[in-house]
């Protein structure tokens, strides 16, 4: 793939998910037993990259793995998914990421996210594919590397055509800084939303209330997903609940990567915000349906069949 061809670059974490299935999620000092185990494929960056290439997209990913066990399958994975990985770096002496996880009989889940090389993207790595990203339509980023790396990323963006989306996950204890809201599209969850801003979102009225604050903050455009009741969208000029087909949730780890990295594709083919959302909502209910994290992101057939069928097209 040369960059020519790239739709969507992502700049973030790849980690191996050690996914434990309980009755239900300990509380602190309980000692649970699982019912079973199973090593799958994770990492906010690579989860939205695998999204967005299922979806259609060209994506390359940018970040790094480790020089341990689990960092070669990483990348092979990667690149079994169609994605671009001349931008995934290793780093000696290193564990890859890794993320434990369990999750409930109810799909909620508990996540304790080891940094391992992630914590080594760097703002150089970043200036390194300054080319693809100044080529892309859309530069997709999350918050499990560097925020340096993160400013890099933002920064290149800024100075050339293409549109990012930060899902501000997970929120930095000491908050966001100032110049990470200023993006195309800020698409936190409801949790994320009530973090950034210390505001209630309750209400259609709060959700208003917190997204116009998001973009008081710089955020051209924000989405704050709802997990079963859909997702509000805000342009500044206007705002709404855009409803998702409300589905059983069998895991909703990965819900709202599905839903980030259909985004990305869509906004880049159509350049039209409520038609994405429609999209990703539908990328993220099908992936609520589905155990793990990147396996089970929907195909673009499967988003598109979705849709016709869901009735919730715009
Ligand atoms: P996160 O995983 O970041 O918490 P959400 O749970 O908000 O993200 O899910 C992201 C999106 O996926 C939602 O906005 C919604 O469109 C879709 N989604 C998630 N869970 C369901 C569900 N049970 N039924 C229908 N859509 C869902």
């Amino acid at each position: 793939m040369t960059d020519d061809k790239i739709s969507v670059v992502v700049v973030g974490s790849i980690n191996m998910d050690l996914v434990a299935r309980c009755a239900a999620l300990p509380v602190p000092g309980q000692t649970l037993h699982a019912d079973s185990f199973e090593e799958t494929y994770g990492g906010k960056g690579a989860n939205q990259a695998v999204a967005a290439a299922r979806a259609g997209g060209q994506v390359k990913m940018v970040g790094r793995v480790g020089d341990g066990a689990f960092a070669k399958s990483l990348v092979e994975n990667l690149l079994g998914e169609s994605v671009d990985c001349s931008g995934v770096l290793s780093t000696a002496s290193t564990a890859s990421g890794l993320a434990m996880i369990a999750v409930d009989n109810d799909g909620e889940n508990q996540i304790i996210v080891v940094s391992g090389a992630n914590g080594h993207v760097s703002a150089q790595d970043v200036q390194d594919a300054a080319q693809a990203i100044r080529r892309c339509d859309v530069l997709l980023l999350q918050l499990e590397v560097p925020l340096d790396a993160v400013a890099a990323a933002l920064e290149i963006a800024h100075q050339c055509r293409c549109r990012v989306i930060l899902d501000p996950a997970p929120v930095p204890t000491g908050g966001l800084p100032a110049s990470l809201f200023a993006v195309d599209l800020l698409c936190p969850n409801e949790t994320e939303a009530a973090l950034l801003t210390g505001m209630p979102t309750a209400t259609f009225e709060e959700l208003q209330a917190v997204s116009n604050e998001l973009h008081r903050r710089g955020a051209v455009s924000v989405a704050i997903t709802l997990g079963a009741r859909g997702t509000v969208v805000s342009t500044g000029s206007s705002v709404r609940l855009i409803e998702s087909t409300l589905v059983s949730p069998f895991d909703t780890t990965g819900a709202g990567d599905a839903f980030a990295g259909a985004m990305a594709v869509r906004w880049a083919e159509t350049n039209d915000l409520i038609s994405a959302v429609h999209f990703a909502n539908a990328a993220g209910a099908i992936a609520a349906t589905r155990s793990g994290a990147q396996i089970g992101m929907p195909t673009r057939m499967e988003i598109d069949t979705f849709l016709d069928t869901s009735h919730t097209t715009p």
